[in-house]
């Protein structure tokens, strides 16, 4: 693992005195890219200690104190004088080959409690990053012969941007298709890097879907309506000689609780079952909340 011989900038986040959860910060921002005002791609190294293993569509946890500034963009939030530290659960987007920083794609909750504070966070910030992974939506249940439809809304493509960056063999005989939904074009973050995995990647498919066609500021071409509505249409049909089946697929899904509740009915009426430990099954789901 590649440790990081002198994180830049190491700035301190402001607080009261120096208390227990300031002083457990052990990881450093080392980039945040905005993809749309609450929409962010997060990259965060660990201080001098080294990451551990981790398996594609796992989960880090994240914290930071609550004395750590919220951004402008947030609810305000009655002063408690408490310093404790707030934790909560990210997939973990980046490869697990390739271990110098976590990436992580997370919205704000303008009214949440950790995410407005991530969201006021900047390169050399620190924050904590739990040592332990953890979670089950893994492709470790699934038979290498199935092929895979990672499907989400917003920031459930986090896991799967692991899973592709460290699990995808371009041109491999397992297709993966990633069907992607969001409100508007500009809320589609790693929106390039799929892009040109489906152009280079012939087992790869891409299939963006907004939900606000009118609201586009330049037509959109491409998929609309809500993901259930898309896999309605059948979109894979045509891409790979026949719709997915319980026979020849796995589906994975993550994101916004309605959407997985209505995809997981859709699909049981096409045969598709839900995973769980005492049933296998070919339906995956993680859920967000
Ligand atoms: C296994 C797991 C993995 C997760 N991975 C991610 C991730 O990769 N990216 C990410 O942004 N979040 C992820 N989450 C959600 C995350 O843990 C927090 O719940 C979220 O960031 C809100 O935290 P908060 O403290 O700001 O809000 P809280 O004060 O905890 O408020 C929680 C409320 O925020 C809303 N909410 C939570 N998550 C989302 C979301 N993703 N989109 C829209 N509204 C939401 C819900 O209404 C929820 O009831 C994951 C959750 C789990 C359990």
């Amino acid at each position: 693992m590649t440790r990081l011989s002198s994180p830049p900038l190491v700035r301190p986040i402001p607080n009261r005195e120096s208390s227990s959860a300031s002083e457990m910060l052990n990881a450093v921002v080392l980039q945040r890219i905005k993809v749309s005002p609450g929409l962010a791609i997060l990259r965060v190294a660990p201080d001098d200690w080294d990451l551990k293993d981790f398996t594609p569509g796992q989960f880090a946890v994240l914290g930071l104190p609550e004395s750590a500034p919220r951004c402008a963009m947030s609810d305000e939030e009655p002063d408690t004088g408490s310093d404790r530290m707030i934790k909560r659960a990210y997939s973990i987007a980046s490869s697990s080959v390739s271990r110098e920083f976590l990436e992580f794609y997370v919205v704000l909750v303008p009214s949440g409690r950790l995410t407005p504070r991530l969201f006021a966070l900047s390169p050399g910030d620190r924050l904590w990053l739990g040592c332990k992974f953890s979670g089950l939506f893994t492709l470790d249940q699934v038979p290498d012969d199935q092929h895979l439809v990672l499907i989400s809304t917003g920031t459930g493509l986090a896991p799967y941007m692991s899973m592709l960056r460290t699990q995808l063999t371009c041109g491999g005989t397992r297709r993966f298709a990633v069907l992607h939904g969001a409100r508007h074009s500009w809320d589609f973050g790693n929106r390039s890097e799929l892009m040109t995995l489906s152009r280079m990647c012939s087992n790869f498919d891409y299939l963006p879907c907004i939900s606000r066609p009118v609201d586009e500021l330049v037509p959109w071409s491409g998929q609309t309506g809500y993901i259930q509505d898309l896999w309605m249409r059948k979109p894979l049909e045509q891409l790979w000689n026949g719709s997915p089946s319980p026979e020849n697929a796995h589906l994975f899904i993550c994101g916004n609780p309605g959407m997985v509740e209505s995809m997981v009915e859709l699909l049981g009426h096409e045969g598709f079952r839900e995973h769980t430990k005492r049933q296998p099954g070919q339906i995956h789901v993680e859920r967000y909340w």
